[in-house]
């Protein structure tokens, strides 16, 4: 481990592991002009990596992948993972670790490049990225970050000065992920499902020792590490329908170990209420609609439950017994957190029992008239929002007054309640017509104003910032009707 002038303080704890579990790369790949596009200031500064513009063709080359960093040795993940409910071997088939960054506040983050070629697990793929599709990841997962939200983050965009084949020849782009690891459900899967049991302990050693570390001496860790992970999760899905935020592809590669939301494919905010949203244009069925997200997590989990029944307990049906005791408390803790954030979205902090028909009601309102599910809860606020004719509805105002009068159960001003919904109930989301043209401008036409003031908007999400209401307007019927998301390819 060695500190550089450019700040990499860079270890490869994963390559303690067995060989099995990862392929090493001994040639960076090449792209022929690549231009650094976006690069994240304030992620690298917390990461400690000092970046100056007088060295851009340095980092220019490190973060497109043609050239490997000092001191560590790149490497592609064996992962599987069920896609759309079917269990296929993966591992990283576009995307290199280039190596953990042990931070100034001694954090570990992986380096991942997405896009900078082939590896031994890209199969058919050309092992390339879109830098329409990366440019989107930058914006979502940035944006999730300031909601609060765990996720991976975009430290850079480089374009890579070539074209690669999708529907029609597009720029190509690598994008330079930060994650706290990338374990997924699907990393256990593979190693439950072609490695000897002694692979399995171990990885799982690792995998507690970098992400739960108070559970090692715990009397059965394989048990609380699944307790854990449901927990994490748990929490995470719930913010994401606190705000809106639909994955589209939750397969068990795309659910992280830490409790990061990670792989930005398909996924989109939903404006208007309706719960069985879909955008992905893959997602026919309907599986990951936003209302589905809660079960899917759950039969994800049972997929890492099952990798990790042989260290539960030797004997097979006791360990089926624990992991499913464990499975079956996943519903009264998603609905308890579930329930607990929808309060404070409606600026409840206690609770009674007639609290859920009031929610339950406000949503099938929602619903029921195309409400903006972001904009209806600052309309409750008393912020101003574009478009407010919707609310004069009589339902709409004897739901208020039920609503107030609940509030005064729990406060003697309003604006009590005001300041909690306003730390849940996001002023700004990354719509979707603004997060295409955005991308579009600086894709297509190198264009970066649109992209700099939605990033700038992005960053104080729950700030009221005056004359912005081109960020809190819908998207027209038009394109809300025809809008469709693709995995990021
Ligand atoms: P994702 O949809 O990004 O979660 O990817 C699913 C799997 O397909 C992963 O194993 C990826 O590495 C692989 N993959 C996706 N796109 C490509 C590509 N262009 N070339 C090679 N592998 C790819
Ligand atoms: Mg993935």
């Amino acid at each position: 481990m060695t500190t550089n002038k450019f700040g990499w303080k860079l270890e490869n704890t994963y390559q303690q592991l067995p060989e099995t579990l990862y392929a090493p790369l001994k040639e960076s790949k090449f792209s022929p002009n690549p231009s650094l596009v976006l690069f994240n200031e304030k992620l690298a500064q917390n990461l400690g990596l000092e970046f100056d513009s007088k060295d851009k063709e340095q980092w220019t080359n490190w973060l497109s992948g043609n050239e490997f960093l000092p001191d560590s040795t790149t490497i592609a993940q064996a992962y599987a993972g069920h896609q759309f409910g079917h269990f296929t071997m993966l591992g990283d088939g576009r995307a290199m670790l280039l190596g953990e960054q042990r931070t100034p506040s001694n954090h570990l983050y992986d380096i991942q490049l997405k896009g900078s070629g082939t590896t031994p697990f890209s199969r058919r793929g050309d092992g390339k990225a879109t830098l329409y599709a990366m440019l989107r990841e930058y914006v979502i997962s940035e944006a999730l970050f300031h909601l609060e939200i765990p996720t991976t983050r975009s430290l850079a965009i480089v374009n890579s000065g070539e074209k690669v084949n999708r529907q029609f020849a597009m720029n190509g782009g690598i994008l330079t992920r930060v994650a706290a690891s990338h374990i997924r459900v699907g990393t256990f899967e593979y190693v439950f499902r072609s490695q000897p049991i002694e692979t399995l302990k171990e990885f799982t050693e690792y995998t507690i020792k970098r992400h739960y570390p108070t559970l090692i001496h715990t009397e059965n860790p394989a048990l609380e590490l699944l307790k854990a992970v449901q927990e994490k999760q748990i929490q995470l899905v719930v913010n994401w329908m606190r705000v809106g935020f639909i994955h589209g592809v939750m397969n068990t590669d795309n659910t992280s170990i830490s409790g990061e939301s990670i792989d930005y494919g398909p996924c989109a905010f939903m404006h208007q209420y309706n719960p069985q949203q879909v955008y992905s244009s893959i997602d026919q069925h309907g599986r990951y609609a936003f209302e589905n997200q809660p079960a899917i997590l759950q039969w994800n989990l049972s997929k890492l439950a099952q990798a990790l029944l042989p260290l539960i307990h030797e004997n097979e049906n006791t360990a089926i017994k624990l992991a499913t005791n464990v499975l079956e408390s996943f519903i009264d803790q998603y609905r308890n957190a579930y329930l607990s954030m929808m309060r404070k979205k409606i600026g409840l902090l206690k609770s009674i029992p007639e609290d859920i028909a009031l929610i339950e009601d406000l949503l099938l309102w929602m619903e029921e008239n195309k409400a903006d599910y972001t904009n209806t809860f600052l309309y409750l606020q008393e912020i101003e929002i574009p478009e407010t004719s919707l609310y004069d509805d009589t339902q709409f105002q004897q739901w208020i007054f039920r609503w107030n009068t609940r509030l005064e159960m729990e406060y003697n001003d309003k604006k009590e309640a005001f300041e909690i919904m306003s730390r849940v109930n996001p002023v700004f989301i990354p719509r979707n017509h603004l997060v295409e043209e955005a991308i579009f401008n600086l894709a297509e036409r190198n264009d970066f104003n649109a992209i700099s003031e939605l990033l700038s908007i992005l960053e104080k999400p729950y700030q009221y910032q005056e004359n912005k209401e081109k960020f809190m307007q819908l998207a027209s019927d038009d394109f809300e009707n025809r809008y469709q998301t693709f995995c990021g390819t």
